[in-house]
């Protein structure tokens, strides 16, 4: 693990140095606190620092109070100062300004080291933390079964898309599924989801918007200038014609869609009401294809 040391006085910082190699630490220089923020900065940069309290130019106290002022709350470095000073007076000063904890010089090895252990600790528990609260916001914001995104976060998300440019909102059911669950069992029902997002994920560029709507219906948008009934027919014609793998072989499926092009800065409710118009047209013409509704606010170009 990388360790800060921040150490104006030369024969002090080469000890330093040498004692953190040999306890496996990889040491980052510095010679006063201004090298130390710089130094800290960016990624990459050491979160385990030891920080002396008198140096030119940036002290150790100022230095963490700088520290503390710019740092991400989720990913604050673990700060050690090294005071000469025991006075209970400064002590207080350095924790006011941050500090985790201090060690008086002349310090003891042995000390030093433990409380470096405990830095190490703490850093570890709030990496860990940071993984944990990771992966609770993934979760709640995508499907279990397709990994795509879940209504809700489809739903922001168009919604914001919808804030900057011209957006194709369409949706996508495949048709009738209850016989693939029905004929195959809910298993295969389930490959055949999940096969079918990665399908469609794969046809998409990069800030395309793809989302689980709920069931076996989902949420496509992107952002387009005026309807784009050629991308969509493509869709609809892949999947048609080529099956999709589960465990228990191909499956071919087919899907209706109801599109409609909305302008920047439309409401989304009204392109959802559309679009769900032309879904049940698209049903009742036979499946397997794309209807467009009109756009709610003028034409499309
Ligand atoms: P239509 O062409 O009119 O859309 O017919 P459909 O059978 O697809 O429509 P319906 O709404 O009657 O049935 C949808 C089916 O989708 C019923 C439900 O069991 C199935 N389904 C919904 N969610 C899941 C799921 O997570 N896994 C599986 N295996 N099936 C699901
Ligand atoms: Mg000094
Ligand atoms: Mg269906
Ligand atoms: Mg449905």
């Amino acid at each position: 693990m990388k360790v800060l040391v921040a150490e104006d006085d030369l024969t002090s910082r080469t000890l330093l140095v040498s004692v953190l190699r040999k306890w496996g630490f990889e040491p980052v220089v510095a010679e006063d606190g201004e090298e130390a923020l710089a130094l800290l900065e960016g990624p990459g940069a050491a979160r385990l620092v030891l920080l002396d309290w008198s140096m030119p130019r940036v002290d150790g106290v100022e230095a963490c109070r700088r520290l503390r002022e710019r740092e991400d709350p989720d990913d604050p470095p673990y700060v050690v100062l090294l005071t000469g000073r025991s006075e209970k007076e400064s002590i207080v000063e350095g924790l006011e300004a941050g500090a985790n904890d201090y060690v008086t010089k002349p310090y003891d090895n042995e000390e030093l080291r433990a409380r470096l252990r405990v830095g190490e600790r703490m850093l570890a528990l709030q990496e860990a933390l940071n993984g944990a609260k990771a992966a609770l916001i993934h979760q709640a914001r995508h499907d279990g079964l397709t990994g795509i995104l879940n209504r809700r976060a489809v739903l922001e998300e168009l919604e914001r898309l919808l804030l900057r440019t011209g957006v194709v909102v369409a949706l996508c059911d495949l048709d009738r599924f209850k016989e693939v669950n029905d004929r195959h069992g809910h298993l295969v029902g389930d490959d055949v989801l999940r096969a079918f997002a990665s399908r469609i994920g794969e046809r998409l560029e990069k800030g395309d918007l793809f989302g689980r709507y709920g069931g076996e219906e989902f949420l496509l948008g992107f952002p387009s200038l005026g309807e784009n009934r050629p991308f969509l027919e493509g869709l609809v014609r892949d999947l048609s014609s080529r099956g999709l793998p589960t465990r228990s072989g191909e499956v071919r499926v087919t899907m209706s869609v109801g599109a409609v092009w909305g302008r920047g800065g439309g409401r989304l409710d009204l392109l959802l009401a559309r679009a769900d118009e032309a879904l049940y047209r698209a049903k009742r013409e036979g499946r397997d294809r794309v209807v467009f509704a009109p756009s709610p606010e003028g034409e499309a170009t």
